[in-house]
């Protein structure tokens, strides 16, 4: 993929050292590598010198080119990919107090749950258990804040979904459910600051890390925003997911008008949610299984941001509070969906607590364990393939950001070949949808990418499975009987 951006790291290394000035600021090499996840914290923190726009891949990136270096310096410290800003160990640290109990897959938390809504309609109008919208609104019904800052489907135009303000609850709760596509917060936050509202702000990991480095360096944003709301995350998702899983349902990419990455099927298990897509003018979606689609299981990471590969924050570490599904075998078989929740400040228990009192809202604590292990896949692409994609790089000579995971090759030598296998399929499911689009023929995508999930799914199939496939009948059996043997 071509790198965006301003001149490369290795030039402007090369131009630092002939002019002996300080190295540059780390956000370049981020832009460069095609780390930035176009969150746009560097733009409002430079007042929009540093440009925000959907890049050629269908996702926002940052444009810094022709910025002077005191303005990089700045947006440099707001920015979660740069070396110059603090991680999140520091950060919660500041905001949480040192002295919350801290997981180190988790970060610090208050207290740890698993729970949904209790109203059996409403529940199905979220993606997991509802308690996210559900929180926010609450915000908004208590008046702890004037306005929410949260991502919903766009009224028309190129983009599906974006970034906005709700002032009522209702304008909240008519736009739930996750949205698997880039957005930004540029625009919002440049327009709200300093304007005499509170607001909270609901985001994915580096999202809400990069609105805590924000209020660290602004305090008009300090003092506007009371609380911040994360959702767990996997992986940030291009246009081209979207697009590409309706195109295999009959919807060509002009004609997509709406897109529901999560519709509850009440027969089958959480974890069987359909992906709905509407073509312009229809009424009902087409619907299908997301991984009955190329590219629509999570694990394969199609159009996944690059900057997702080198991110280490699952549970949203900065918020005050964090939701999730709860993928434990116990919650998953329930239709419904159930949120995983990491509480970190006082306030966010309080209104948790008073939702469980008054009958809304279904609590029970979990482990810090069982909330590592409903992100169990999550922890292995983001903490194990971390250090893997790290080493690759540091071997390839190439800058990578300072992660809180000692690049490495510390899994066994099939996972090393799965995470190296993911990151291609991945980077060339842009490059091939491309193609598939200038073409206008689906086909140009689906033909090299099946060979690529196959194998992928052959690289991450365990022993046991790959061995089944390979013996029949009563060779398995013996193998069968000599596993219990050992075990006993
Ligand atoms: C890109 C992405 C990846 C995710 N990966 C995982 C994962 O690996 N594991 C996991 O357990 N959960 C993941 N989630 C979270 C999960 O999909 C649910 O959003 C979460 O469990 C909340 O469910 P809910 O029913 O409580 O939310 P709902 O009641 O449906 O409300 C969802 C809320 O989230 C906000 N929102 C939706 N999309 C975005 C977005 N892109 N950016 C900011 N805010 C948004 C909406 O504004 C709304 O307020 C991911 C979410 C996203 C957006
Ligand atoms: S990740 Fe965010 S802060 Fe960093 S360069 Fe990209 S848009 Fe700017
Ligand atoms: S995986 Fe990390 S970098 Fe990617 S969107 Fe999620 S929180 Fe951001």
């Amino acid at each position: 993929m071509a790198p965006t951006g301003g001149p490369s790291a290795a030039a402007r290394c090369a131009e630092s050292a002939a002019g002996a000035a300080s190295p540059e600021p780390t956000i370049l090499d981020v832009i460069d590598r095609r780390m930035c996840v176009g969150c746009g914290a560097c733009s409002v923190r430079t007042g929009g010198a540093i440009s925000v726009q959907i890049g050629r891949y269908g996702y926002y990136e940052a444009d810094a080119s022709g910025v002077g270096r005191d303005a990089l310096a700045a947006a440099a410290r707001t920015c979660p990919f740069a070396d110059e800003s603090p991680d999140e160990d520091q950060v919660s640290g500041e905001v949480f107090g040192e002295e919350l109990p801290r997981d180190p897959r988790i970060g610090r938390y208050r207290g740890t749950y698993a729970g949904r809504l209790t109203d059996e309609d409403d529940i199905y109008r979220s993606s997991s258990g509802g308690l996210t919208s559900w929180f926010l609104a609450q915000l908004l019904e208590r008046g702890e804040v004037d306005r929410v800052v949260h991502v919903g489907p766009t009224s028309g135009g190129p983009r599906l979904f974006e970034y906005r303000t709700a002032e009522t609850p209702d304008e909240l709760l008519n736009s739930r459910k996750s949205a698997y596509y880039s957005t930004t917060f540029a625009s919002v936050v440049a327009e709200l600051r300093g304007d005499g509202k509170t607001y909270a702000l609901v985001g994915v990991p580096c999202f809400v890390q990069a609105m805590r480095l924000l209020m660290r360096e602004d305090e008009v944003l300090a003092a506007q925003f009371g609380c911040l709301v994360g959702i767990v995350c996997g992986h940030m998702k291009a246009s081209g997911f979207a697009e590409s899983l309706a195109w295999q349902e009959g919807i060509a990419p002009d004609d997509l008008e709406r897109v529901d990455f999560r519709i509850k099927d009440p027969g089958a298990s959480a974890k069987r949610y359909r992906f709905g897509a509407w073509g312009a003018g229809s009424t009902r979606p087409a619907t299908e299984l997301p991984g009955r689609l190329v590219g629509g299981q999570w694990g394969h990471a199609s159009f996944q941001l690059n900057a997702c590969n080198f991110c280490d924050d699952v549970y949203a570490e900065s918020a005050d509070v964090v939701f999730g599904d709860a993928w434990i075998p116990r919650y998953e078989a329930d239709p419904r969906g159930t949120n995983v929740v990491v509480t970190r400040t006082e306030a966010a228990e309080r209104i948790l607590w008073s939702g469980a009192e008054h009958g809304k809202v279904h609590l029970e604590p979990v482990t810090t364990e069982e909330l590592a292990q409903a992100q169990a896949g999550n922890f292995r692409h983001r903490r194990d393939g971390l250090a893997v994609r790290l080493a690759d790089d540091v071997a390839d000579g190439k800058w990578v950001p300072r992660k809180r995971v000692a690049p490495g090759y510390r899994v066994p030598r099939r996972r090393v070949r799965l995470v190296r296998e993911r990151r291609k399929l991945s980077e060339l499911s842009f490059e091939l949808f491309e193609r598939a689009k200038a073409a206008g023929d689906l086909n140009v995508y689906l033909e090299p990418m099946r060979p690529l999930v196959r194998k992928h799914d052959r690289l991450s199939r365990p022993i046991t499975q790959r061995l089944r496939g390979r013996l029949k009948g009563e060779a398995w059996r013996l193998v069968r009987r000599a596993r219990r043997a050992l075990a006993r």
